[in-house]
């Protein structure tokens, strides 16, 4: 990826947005910010990380991101965790959970905690805690799932570590929690510039498409996600059935595997099923680091769809948005804050409710580009990485000395 430099954001984001940044960055700036989660790759805590860390650079503040080790039983737990705070019933033993605690002992014991903040991601690495009471520092536990109706016994148990952090960030208002600590409402950002949503050439899209055998004649219909039962790959292609009914389209099912996520072979084998080998269904199994592409397939189509069933944010949603698209979305986790139903997309409950969305807008194309087009305004203004860096910031700033005032 090409330098990216703050000041190439002023004609997306103004002026005055880069000044906040810089004399922000400057009260943080003596501080070291280190942020740990469980993969470099895969997923949207590494998507934000991956642009977020050296922009925070860039404005002076030394921000790092290490990642903690751990094995396939590990993360088999840390998913059932997952599920398990998005509400999805899971059966977690005394055995894993102790398995859980052991692993993030034994990273504690390899791991170099040298941030002034350390931003823990997500319950993985989130028994790290443990050395506060030894080394000090600011502990900010940064939570991107959706808890606003977790599985009681697993908060139980994840809230006992959540209790000695500094504070808790979350995504939206809803997930916030009873605790007896700073809670912070923090929404995730995409990074228009980089490689997954910057402007790219007609010519580039063209190849793509050519390159994964998808012809542009026939609009399309894509879905960004990882192989995971959450995001509901197989009630896409039930809703894509029904649409097929009156409308001649093609979907695309884009996505890859995350090191931190066991499931995904599963569900790919019945994505596969569900296709039945219809032509008109690409499932692109598109490697890490396939940015440029994801941005190309994304632009090549009409509709984006994120049926998820449960979502922390929904970065697909934003990345879709962004790029002028209309999108039809799942009512669940933060895509609501992205997705003001009727203005900036379209809310979907359920499969048939999906097909009818899509239907409408492959239709109408007036309100299609309508649609799409609030929908890029609304992200501008509110899920861009710059007003996230911003947030991060004050988040720091207020961590340090809770209670002042801070004048821009
Ligand atoms: N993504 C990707 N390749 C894939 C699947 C997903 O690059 O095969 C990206 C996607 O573009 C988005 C992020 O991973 O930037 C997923 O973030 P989101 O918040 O939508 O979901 P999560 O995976 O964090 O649940």
């Amino acid at each position: 990826m090409k330098n990216i430099k703050i000041e190439d954001y002023i004609p997306i984001v103004g002026r005055s947005t880069i000044e906040d940044l810089y004399y922000l960055a400057q009260a943080i700036s003596p501080r070291v910010i280190q942020n740990i989660n469980s993969t470099f790759t895969g997923g949207g805590v590494a998507e934000i990380l991956n642009r977020g860390v050296p922009l925070m650079n860039q404005l002076g503040v030394d921000s790092r991101w290490d990642t903690i080790k751990g094995d396939e039983s590990f993360f088999r737990v840390t998913k059932k965790f997952h599920n398990a705070l998005h509400g999805k019933q899971q059966d977690i033993s005394q055995e894993e959970l102790d398995y859980f605690i052991e692993v993030n002992r034994r990273n504690l014991r390899e791991m170099e905690l040298t941030g002034d903040f350390i931003l823990v991601h997500d319950p993985q690495p989130i028994v790290l805690i443990e050395k506060k009471k030894e080394i000090g520092k600011k502990w900010l536990w940064r939570c991107h799932i959706d808890v606003s109706r977790p599985d009681k016994k697993i908060w139980e148990f994840l809230r006992g570590f959540v209790y000695d952090y500094d504070g808790a960030v979350f995504s939206a208002p809803n997930f916030s929690q009873d605790l007896p600590i700073r809670q912070f409402l923090i929404s995730p950002s995409i990074d228009p510039l980089s490689e997954k949503n910057r402007d790219i050439e007609q010519g580039f899209i063209d190849e793509v498409l050519t390159k994964y055998g998808i012809r542009s004649e026939k609009p399309i219909i894509t879905q960004v996600s990882r192989f995971d039962y959450l995001k509901d790959p197989v009630g896409v292609i039930d809703a894509f059935n029904l649409v097929k009914r009156s409308v001649d389209c093609q979907l695309i099912l884009a996505g890859g595997t995350a090191t931190d996520d066991p499931e995904s072979d599963e569900v790919l084998t019945k994505v596969r099923e569900k296709a039945d080998g219809n032509p008109d269904i690409h499932i692109l199994l598109v490697p890490t680091g396939s940015d440029l592409e994801i941005n190309a397939l994304q632009r090549a189509s009409s509709i984006i769809v994120q049926k998820s069933i449960r979502e922390g944010f929904g970065l697909t949603v934003t990345e879709g948005l962004w790029k002028g698209k209309p999108v039809v979305a799942s009512a669940v986790g933060g895509i609501p804050l992205q997705i003001k139903n009727r203005l900036t997309g379209l809310l979907s409950y359920s499969i048939e409710g999906t097909a009818l969305d899509i239907r409408n807008l492959l239709t109408n194309a007036t309100f299609a580009k309508w649609l799409g087009g609030n929908g890029r305004e609304h992200v501008r203004h509110n899920f861009l990485i710059t007003r996230q860096i911003k947030e991060w910031l004050l988040l720091f700033i207020s961590t340090e000395h809770p209670g002042d005032t801070i004048y821009l």
